[in-house]
Parts: structure tokens; C-alpha cells; sequence
């Protein structure tokens, strides 16, 4: 049995002892203390083994020595464990320093007990035939003891009071450690109250040796980490799903539960689930990873899915796999939304135009041998409409006239909004169908809600050559329509040769303009204003256009032209100037009495100082603001009509004459007449006599009159061309008639031969 047990003893010691070599190279951070808790622990072992095998007393009394003091630095190797494995705050350290001071001062009591017996004795006990060598205590041996008691309750304290603080998933890591201590304890008392021929505690000393090995140097790094990473996995938001090679599901995190509707306990239909969400997408599976995008739809909600699929390898051999799964949803939404905001407009839903010139161009170099045709559609008037009936109102046309568009188009036709009421198609020649697309059109016209008599344009440029810009093949297509704005008979116009020699002929009218005027090509013809009788009181004066190669140009030639590029504000001021210094030559001459009419552009309030400008030429001239008349249309309120209206009321008071112009032609809102500072009223002859109903409209003109005259206005009629003409206008009491039946615009120096000189003998 002796033998037995020395054999034993020897045995744990060298586990031990192996432990303490494998510990001592590992790089973990309580490898000094555990590899000490091992040597000392096989130290108590070996030398419990030689108390076993002794010989003598002798011989037992020096292993009984080594026994104890190994004790002593077990214990003491035990707590320089526990702190470091707990993390403990150092002030540990001072508790630690008194027991090392301690442990020194009873190794060398116990070392020099061989001689002086005071700790302890050996004596020789025989059993069933056996001699024992047992250690007798003495005094010395019971403060040693309660020494070992008071360091295992510290390190008790130390490992008990750490279970409070730390998250249960710690919880295994100090139990083991508590544990291997517990044995020790149990067995050691055990050792106390038996008959103590035989220390058992050394078989709990090599076990809690080995449970500190395995805790810090296997449990740790391993189940812990391992543990760790399932709790990582599982809080993680994207969906993470665990494999092993038999395809059967080892792990999912909750993401993954939730995602797939997946309970606890159907971990099986794991991998069905995978395989049908991977079944559409056509990718190598034999590979060690792929990353895929792909769209499902899980419940009757789509989703987009980013999958990374890992395969895992140890030492080469496949282990698992597992799936990573993020889900992009909104990421791709957002993407996708991006995009159509980029490309398209977002008030119709159509292309936008950078993308329908990309298109467009894609498109022709792709299909080199189709013939193409750009359609432009501009609303008439639009701008009135938007400022009449509201913003809001506007937009309702517009996408009412988008949506047309979109219908009548076929699918391989791009539409887009250009600008504002601006749109544009691009189709197959052979698609483009003018009667359909006049006969369809009209059938928008009536839609509208608003009651406005809405009017689309369309011009047509068939695309002969392919080279040019995609902006310059919709400027053909627009200047069909700007060519026949005033066609109101027709809607679809088409670009042709006339209309691009049109636009190098305006073309080179702008590059003229500023020149000619420097040069004096503009002059100023006016038309005789007649009383009745044909007696002259003034005129109005009409620019020409003396052209150096053109010849002289009427202003239909180049006004709407300037109106349009602004340019006419040029123009005006050099015909307002010279009108004014006419009438200075006219005052010097002693025809103050006479007067002159000059036209104002809407366009001239955007780029000229109006106010500024007739008060300074008045200034200038000396003249009396009341010679100089000022023509403004209705088109001229449109927009902007308080500071307009300021303006108007500032010139009016100081003594200019406002009169409206073309009254009568367009949309003569008899509202204008109630805020504006309008002194005379021109009716133009030529847009009323083109009514059928001649009785009613003479009925109108003789109630406009009569309105005039209530408003203390003067009538001017113009357009007069013929004899009865006059007749009816003196009897419904018109003041003044300008016209060619009493004389067309004649150039300046006729028309002041003609001055007091009736205009037609
Ligand atoms: P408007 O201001 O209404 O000028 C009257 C136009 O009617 C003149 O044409 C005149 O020749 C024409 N007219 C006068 N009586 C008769 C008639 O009995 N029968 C017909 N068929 N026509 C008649 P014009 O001079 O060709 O001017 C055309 C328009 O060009 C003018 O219309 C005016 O809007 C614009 N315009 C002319 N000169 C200027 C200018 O210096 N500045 C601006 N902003 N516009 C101008
Ligand atoms: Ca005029
Ligand atoms: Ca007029």
C-alpha cells in the first residue's frame, strides 16, 4: 500500500511537472504564477512520495520539511494566481507582501525544525505490519496552519467576491479555479481528523493543479472565446447561420431566427431556407467563398440580401460553413430611388434631359441605320396661364400633358421635360404619325380643368445628320415651332431648310445689331395719328431697319427675334433717344404742340432703368413729358405688376402719357384699366375686324369706347384701312385714327414734311 501510494504520489508530481513545463511556454498573461502553482505543487507531491518511500526518520523528517515549505509557496504561488486571474486592484499587493514575508520566515523555521523539532516531529507508526513516518505538531505547527487557513480564506474572498461582479458567462472560469481550491480544502481536513498515516490532500493538491491548468490555459482561450463569439454573433444585426459539412445547422444568431421566421428547435430548416434564397442566382457553390446581392421576397415583403458565404478549413479539411447575411433593403432603395431622381424629372415622371440626351445619343450610334425624329411640344402661353390660374394649376397641365405624351409615344420612344413647358420626344421616323398625333392632342386640350383655351405646339426635326449635338437636333426641333408662332391654324410644324436659313439669317442679325446701331442703320419711320378730319397731332414711332446687305428690314423681321434673346432693349433706347431729340428739333422749330409714341417691351423693364431712362431724356432734352407717349402692351403686366405699376405711376405723375397698346387683341383684361395710370386706349381695328359677326363687333368696339370715355381716356384706333371705317368709329366718338388710310409709317423727314399738312388731300 506504501508503495502504492509513493508511486501515486510520484505520479501526479510528474503531471505536474509536465503541466509547469507546458504552462512555461505559453505566452498567456498568468504564466509565472500558474507555472509556479505547478512546481510547487509537484513539489508537494514528490516530497509527499519520499515521506512515503523514507527509510527512516531521518529521511522522512527532511521530505516532511520539503512538504511543508512547499505548502507554504503553493499557497502563496495560489493567491499571486487568483489576483492576477481576477484582475485584482493592487492594493492585493500588500497583503501579498506580508505573506511572502511570512512564507520566508516559516520556510526557514521549517527548514531548521530537522534540528530543532519545534514545528513539527517525525515518528514512526506501524500499521498491519507497515512503518509509517507521521508528523507529530507542536506549537510552532498551529500558527503555520492558521497561516494556511487565513491565505485560503483571502483567496477565497478573492475568487467569491469576483463571481458577484462578473457576467454569468465568467462564471465557469472562477467556479473551476473555487473548485480545485474546495478539494483541496475537503481533503486536506480530511487528512486532519484521520488517523494521518496517509496524506490524501496531496492527491487534491495534483487535481485542483491540473482544474488551474485547464481553466487558464485551456478553458480561457477556448470555451470562453468560443463563448464570446456566440455572444458577438448574436447581438450582431446582420442574419449569421452556422453549417457543419453534413449541411445540418449547428448555429443561428437571432437576426437569422427572425429573418427566416425560424423557431427555436427547426434549426433544420436552416438549410432549406438557404438553398431556395440561393437556388435563383446562378453562382459556383463549390468555391471556399462567394459574395452575392440577390432580391426575395420573405412574406409578401421584398428584400434585398448581400450574402457572403465562408467556407472553414483546419489544416486544409473542411470543418463547416456559414453565411453571412446583410441586409441591403434600404441601402438598395435609396440607390435606386438616387438613380430615377437623377435621370428623371420629378414633377412628370419623365427623363430628365441629361439623360435623354445620353439616350438619345446611346440610341443613334446603336442603330445606325434607323431613321429618327425629334417632336418638340411647347405649351403657348404658358407663362400667362402659371401667373393667371396659379403655380399649382400649372403643374396639373403640365403633367396632364406628360402624361399624354408618355401614352401616345410608343415604349421605344424616350420623352423628357426639357425646361418648364418644354417637351421633347425622340422616335423612329417611321413611328411619328401627324394625323394621330393631331388628332389626340385635342383631346387634352379639353381636359384641362381650368377654363383656358390651352394650345400645344409641336415642331418636328427628321434627324439628317446624326453627327450633330443632341441639344442642337431639339433646337431644330423647337425652331420649327418658334418659326410658326403665330400660325394659329396649325399645331405640328416641321423643320426644313427655310427655317435654317431663318436662323442664320437671325443669327447674323444679332451679330449685326450693335454695330448697325452704332452706324445708324436704325431709323425711325412714323405713322401719322389723325383726328378724324385727317388733321395730324402726333405720331408713332416705328423702327427700320436700313440693313447694309438686307435692305431695309420691317420690324417683324428682327423685333420677335430681340424680343425673345432681349435684346431689344438695344433697339429701344437708341428709337426712345432719337425720339426725344426729334422733339427737341420739333420745340425749336414751334411745333411743341406735336407729339411722338414710342413702344416699351416687356422685355425693357428687365434690363433697363425705365423710370431712370425717360426722366433723364426729358432732362435732357428739355422736352415737355407729355410730347413723348408711352406704348405699353397687356403682355407687359403679365408679371411683376406691383413694381411695375410703381413705375408707371411714378412716370405718369410726372406728366408722361401711358397708353395701352393693341388693346383688344389678346386677353384685354379690363382689370389692368382699373389700377393702371392708362391715359389713352389703342384699339387695334385689325384684330376686331376679323370677327365674323360684324354687327357685334361693332357693338364691342362701340362699348369699349364708350368705357373709355368713362375712364376719361382717349381711344386711338389703329389698323384703319378703309373709309367707313372712320365713318363708324367719329360716330361712336374714336378721338384719333392711325392707319393706312390716312398713311402708312413714312420715314422721319416725310413725315415732318406732312407735319400740319393733312395727311390724305
Ligand atoms: P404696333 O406698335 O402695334 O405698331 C403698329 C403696326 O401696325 C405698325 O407695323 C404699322 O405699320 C401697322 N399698321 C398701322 N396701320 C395699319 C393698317 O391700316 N393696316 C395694317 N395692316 N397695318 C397697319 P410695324 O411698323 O411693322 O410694326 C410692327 C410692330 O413692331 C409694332 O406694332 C410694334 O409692336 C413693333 N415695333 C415697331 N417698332 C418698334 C420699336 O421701336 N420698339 C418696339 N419695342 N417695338 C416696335
Ligand atoms: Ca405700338
Ligand atoms: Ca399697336
Amino acid at each position: 500500500m506504501k508503495s502504492f501510494y509513493t508511486f501515486a504520489f510520484t505520479a501526479a508530481g510528474v503531471v505536474l511537472g509536465m503541466l509547469a513545463g507546458f504552462a512555461g511556454k505559453k505566452k498567456n498573461k498568468c504564466r509565472r504564477w500558474l507555472t509556479l502553482v505547478l512546481v510547487f505543487g509537484m513539489a508537494v507531491c514528490v516530497s509527499q512520495a519520499f515521506v512515503m518511500a523514507a527509510l527512516n526518520a531521518a529521511m522522512a523528517n527532511v521530505s516532511y520539511a520539503v512538504f511543508y515549505i512547499s505548502i507554504d509557496w503553493l499557497l502563496y504561488s495560489v493567491l499571486g494566481l487568483c489576483e492576477d486571474f481576477t484582475f485584482q486592484p493592487p492594493r492585493r499587493g500588500v497583503f501579498k507582501k506580508v505573506f511572502f514575508w511570512y512564507y520566508i520566515f516559516d520556510s526557514i523555521l521549517i527548514a531548521t525544525d530537522i534540528f530543532t523539532d519545534i514545528v513539527y516531529s517525525v515518528k514512526a507508526v506501524e500499521s498491519s505490519g507497515t512503518i509509517f513516518y507521521v508528523s507529530e505538531f507542536h506549537l510552532l505547527y498551529q500558527i503555520h496552519l492558521a497561516a494556511s487557513y487565513i491565505i485560503s480564506f483571502v483567496i477565497g474572498i478573492v475568487l467569491v467576491s469576483k463571481l458577484f461582479k462578473v457576467s454569468t458567462i465568467y462564471w465557469d472560469k472562477y467556479i473551476l479555479m473555487l473548485a480545485g481550491f474546495v478539494i483541496v480544502l475537503i481533503l486536506d481536513a480530511l487528512y486532519v481528523f484521520s488517523d494521518r498515516l496517509i496524506d490524501y490532500s496531496v492527491i487534491g493538491y495534483a487535481l485542483a493543479g491540473v482544474l488551474f491548468y485547464y481553466d487558464v490555459d485551456v478553458y480561457k482561450p477556448r470555451v470562453l472565446l468560443g463563448k464570446m463569439f456566440r455572444g458577438i454573433a448574436d447581438n450582431e444585426c446582420d442574419a449569421i447561420l452556422l453549417f457543419d459539412t453534413d449541411n445540418n445547422c449547428i448555429y443561428i444568431n437571432e437576426r437569422a431566427k427572425q429573418f427566416f421566421r425560424i423557431f427555436d428547435g427547426e434549426l433544420d430548416r436552416c438549410y432549406e431556407a438557404m438553398e431556395e434564397l440561393l437556388s435563383k442566382s446562378h453562382i459556383d457553390r463549390t468555391t471556399d467563398y462567394y459574395n452575392i446581392i440577390c432580391a426575395t421576397k420573405i412574406e409578401g415583403v421584398k428584400f434585398h440580401l448581400d450574402i457572403e458565404f465562408h467556407r472553414l478549413r483546419r489544416s486544409g479539411r473542411e470543418i463547416g460553413y456559414y453565411y453571412h447575411i446583410q441586409d441591403k433593403t434600404a441601402d438598395i432603395e435609396a440607390l435606386e430611388k438616387g438613380k430615377y431622381l437623377a435621370s428623371h424629372d420629378s414633377l412628370t415622371g419623365l427623363y430628365n434631359r441629361d439623360e435623354f440626351y445620353h439616350l438619345v445619343r446611346k440610341r443613334l450610334n446603336e442603330e445606325k441605320e434607323t431613321e429618327f425624329c425629334v417632336v418638340a411640344a411647347d405649351v403657348k402661353d404658358f407663362k400667362l396661364l402659371n401667373d393667371v390660374f396659379g403655380s399649382h394649376n400649372g403643374d396639373v397641365v403640365l403633367q396632364k400633358i406628360s402624361d399624354f405624351l408618355r401614352g401616345f409615344f410608343d415604349d421605344s420612344a424616350f420623352v423628357c421635360r426639357i425646361t418648364g413647358d418644354r417637351f421633347c420626344a425622340f422616335l423612329r421616323r417611321d413611328d411619328f404619325d401627324e394625323a394621330a398625333l393631331k388628332r389626340d392632342v385635342v383631346k387634352i386640350l379639353d381636359v384641362n380643368d381650368i377654363n383656358y383655351p390651352l394650345s400645344i405646339q409641336f415642331g418636328v426635326y427628321f434627324i439628317d445628320d446624326t453627327e450633330l449635338a443632341v441639344s442642337q437636333m431639339i433646337d431644330r426641333a423647337f425652331m420649327a415651332i418658334a418659326e410658326n408662332k403665330e400660325d394659329l391654324r396649325n399645331r405640328i410644324f416641321y423643320y426644313d431648310s427655310e427655317t435654317k436659313e431663318k436662323r442664320y439669317f437671325e443669327q447674323r442679325l444679332t451679330g449685326d445689331l450693335l454695330d448697325s446701331i452704332a452706324k445708324g442703320e436704325l431709323k425711325i419711320f412714323v405713322q401719322p395719328q389723325c383726328t378724324a378730319d385727317g388733321k395730324i397731332r402726333g405720331g408713332e414711332a416705328l423702327v427700320r431697319w436700313d440693313h447694309h446687305s438686307e435692305g431695309m428690314l420691317n420690324p417683324e423681321k428682327f423685333i420677335p427675334l430681340f424680343e425673345r434673346n432681349g435684346m431689344i432693349s438695344y433697339i429701344d433706347r437708341y428709337i426712345w433717344e432719337m425720339a426725344a431729340k426729334t422733339l427737341r428739333k420739333w420745340k425749336d422749330s414751334g411745333f411743341a404742340d406735336r407729339y411722338l409714341s414710342v413702344n416699351i417691351s416687356p422685355r425693357d423693364f428687365y434690363f433697363v432703368d425705365i423710370y431712370d431712362e425717360f426722366h433723364n431724356l426729358v432732362k435732357k432734352y428739355d422736352i415737355a413729358p407729355s410730347q413723348l407717349k408711352l406704348e405699353i402692351t397687356e403682355t407687359f403686366m403679365i408679371n411683376d405688376i406691383d413694381r411695375k405699376q410703381f413705375i408707371l405711376d411714378e412716370l405718369h405723375k410726372d406728366g408722361f402719357i401711358i397708353e395701352m397698346d393693341d388693346f383688344g387683341s389678346g386677353y384685354s383684361s379690363l382689370n389692368l384699366l382699373k389700377n393702371l395710370p392708362v391715359d389713352v386706349l389703342k384699339l387695334d381695328m385689325g384684330f376686331l375686324y376679323k370677327a365674323r359677326d360684324m354687327d357685334r363687333c361693332r357693338k364691342i368696339i362701340r362699348i369699349m369706347i364708350e368705357l373709355a370715355k368713362e375712364l376719361d381716356m382717349t381711344v386711338i384706333c389703329e389698323g384703319v384701312d378703309d373709309e367707313s371705317q372712320v365713318h363708324f368709329l367719329d360716330s361712336v366718338g374714336c378721338d384719333i385714327y392711325q392707319g393706312y388710310y390716312f398713311s402708312k409709317p413714312v420715314p422721319l423727314s416725310n413725315f415732318e414734311n406732312l407735319l400740319d399738312i393733312p395727311a390724305k388731300l
